[in-house]
Parts: structure tokens; sequence; C-alpha cells
């Protein structure tokens, strides 16, 4: 029996994870503490420039969106606009980036030392660095971890040898859990580098758990020369060279010590709207990868994923993983656990065409279920 688990931001969410909410104001508020260091004004920001020209954001409201990050005790008054939607923000940068379309000249302006000052030109790699910077506060907001999950804990330490995860969540809080449970993760993409945190390979021959992340993860860096990831198991992004995530380079594609020559590492972060997968080799394998697992698992449990219909491209995959399983007369015994409980479960129903389980609404309770259950299986489990 093997059983696939596809994790969506509300198990991240039950676990303690930062909610997408929390981006922006993370974001804002690291531009502005770099504006400090720097003694420049915000005004010369670029991620400001940006916000400010496609979203029409003022000072004072990139101002109020920094007070936010400490959460909603430093809540500022009820009048103050909202905060772009997070999402949005990535979205509109990825669509540009990929179409080499053009947001054109930024109205705030850049110092530009003894000439006259002028604007960003917000396109191409202008629009690459802002989405560099979103991304960066990104992992910020998460912190280098390792953070822990107690409740991720105990869900690692009742699977069963043969299960396999999937998850859209870039946290790394799941695979912090599964390390410091002495499993290896394997993300099964190729070519990908294991690094520590000291950037030595990381060799240790422990049991494995494949964990595909579909849209990238906090820990992994992709370098555009070389086509290389890196992967750090231990911390967020990888490998970690200076203070500054956001500056990262490749030392595979160029003599390690001198960083000049080395080319700069990008963030594996994909927007669900956009799933420009396909530029990152390894994440087309992921993807593989994860449909295989459906295609040939007796079991799925959907935890925290509510099928959002923008997520066409996770639709399309269950489908095609639907389609291969029907074509051996089979049916995976489906269970999904999900906050919003039966509008959810009959939307799987109407997605798959099989008949689709209550595991609950909380995630919790269905790990304590599962632990119960591992002491109830067939004497084999315990042996393996
Ligand atoms: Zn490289």
């Amino acid at each position: 029996m093997s059983r696939v688990f596809f994790l969506g931001s509300g198990a991240s969410a039950a676990a303690g994870a930062p909610l997408i909410g929390d981006f922006m104001p993370a974001a804002a508020a690291r531009a502005l503490e770099r504006s400090r260091t720097r003694s420049r004004p915000i005004t010369e920001n670029r991620l400001y420039a940006f916000l400010n020209l496609a979203f029409g954001v003022g000072e004072a409201q990139f101002r109020a969106m920094a007070l936010r990050e400490a959460g909603p005790q430093k809540k500022v008054s009820g009048s103050a606009p909202a905060d772009p939607d997070f999402m949005f923000v990535l979205g509109a940068l990825d669509v540009a980036i990929s179409e080499g379309t053009s947001f054109g000249q930024s109205i705030v302006r850049k110092a530009s030392r003894g000439g006259p000052t002028k604007g960003y030109d917000l396109s191409g790699n202008e629009l690459a660095r802002v989405r560099q910077e979103l991304l960066s506060s990104v992992v910020a907001a998460f912190g280098r971890g390792p953070a822990t999950s107690s409740l991720y804990a105990n869900f690692v330490a009742a699977l069963q040898p043969t299960d396999k995860l999937i998850t859209t969540n870039w946290d790394t809080l799941l695979d912090f859990a599964i390390q410091s449970l002495n499993r290896d993760v394997d993300y099964g993409a190729r070519p990908m580098t294991y690094v520590d945190a000291a950037e030595k390979p990381d060799n240790a021959e422990a049991p494995v758990l494949p964990l595909h992340k579909l849209h990238g993860s906090l820990n992994w860096l992709f370098c555009p020369r070389c086509s290389l990831v890196y992967a750090n198991r231990r911390q967020n992004t990888a490998p970690i060279r200076g203070k500054r995530p956001y500056y990262v380079r490749c030392h595979v594609c160029a003599p390690k010590k001198d960083s000049s020559l080395q080319a700069e590492l990008e963030a594996v972060l994909v927007s669900p709207t956009l799933l420009k997968t396909y530029r990152i080799a390894q994440l087309k394998q992921v993807w593989i990868n994860a449909q295989s697992a459906l295609a040939l698992a007796d079991e799925w449990v959907f935890v925290g994923y509510s099928l959002p219909i923008d997520d066409m491209w996770v639709v399309a995959m269950l489908l095609r993983a639907a389609a291969t399983q029907r074509s051996f007369k089979q049916c995976p015994k489906i269970t999904v656990v999900d906050r919003s409980g039966e509008p959810v479960r009959s939307r799987y129903a109407r997605l798959l065409g099989w008949p689709v389980l209550d595991g609950g609404s909380d995630f919790a309770e269905y790990v304590q279920r599962m632990s119960r259950d591992l002491y109830n299986y067939p004497r084999e489990w315990n042996e393996s």
C-alpha cells in the first residue's frame, strides 16, 4: 500500500508558517531598513518605485505596510489603504519578465552621483531585480531556520516507509521536520547539489523521504548559467555566502575564489498563477515525479489544499494521474483534510469523479489518528 500526501497552504498555516499576508509588510520593512542603512530616501528603492508606479503605493502607505510586519498588534488605523496582494505583485512581475514587457519609467527618481537623477526603467533586468528583492524578503520573513513545527514532526513520525509527499508550499518547516527525525529529504530533481550551512556536500546515509515541491522552495537557488540547483536541507537559501542571500553566486561554473566571475543565483520560488517551471528543468522533473507518485499510489490524502481555480497546472496533473489510474482500472482512496469541509470535498468529488472521504477539518487531529493507526497496521510496517 502506498500513500501520497498532497499538502497545500492550509497545512503549513496549521504548522505555524507565516501567511501570505505577511509577505508585503516584510518586503516593505526590509526595503526601509536597507534605505536607512545606506542613508538614502525610500523613494530611491526599486521595489518602492515599482509598487508606486504599478500599484499606486505612496510613501505613507509603504511605511504603514512596513509597520504591519510585526503582526496584528502593530496594526495601523483601519482607514489605511490595504496592502497590494503579494500574489498579484509577484504575478505581474513574472508575466512582464516572461513576456518581455515593461511598466515604463518610474515616477520616483534614483540618485546618480555627479549627474542628473533619473527614474528606473521598469522592464527586463530591473524587474528581475525587483522580483529578487521581493523574494529575498520572503526568505527573511520565514527566517533562515531551522524553525521547528511539532505538528509536522508528529506528521513525519506517523508516516509509513512507502509514503510520498507533494507540496505547493515554499516554506521549509516540513523539510526541517524530516531532517530533525534523521530522515533525508529527497527532492528528486537533478542536477541538484545538496549543501549544508558550511557549504559541504551532505552525504548522510539516512533513510530518504521523497518530497516533491511543485512551486520551488525557500532553500533552493538556481544558477542561470550552468543550470545547477543548490539545496540546503538545514537552512533557507543555499549556499549562504556573506550576509546577503540576495547576492549569492555560483561557485561551480566559475573559480571558487573569484566571486567577480561567478553568476548570480536566483531564488526558485514560482508563483502558482504563472508557472514558469519549464525554464528550470529540475522543476519539470519535480512535476513528473509528483504525477508518477500519484498515478501509482493506492491512497491520496489532500491536506489544506482547496483546489484554487488559478492552479490549473495542479488540476491538469491530478487529472492525468487519475486517467492513468482509470486505465489500469484502479481507484485510489481519496481523503480530504480541510478547514472548509464539505464545499472543498465536493470540489474534489466533482473534479475527479470518485468518492472522497472526510478526513476532518483539523490537521492536528488527523495526524493524531495517523499515529494511532501506525500501531494498528500489519506487522510488516513496524518491522521495516
Ligand atoms: Zn553556475
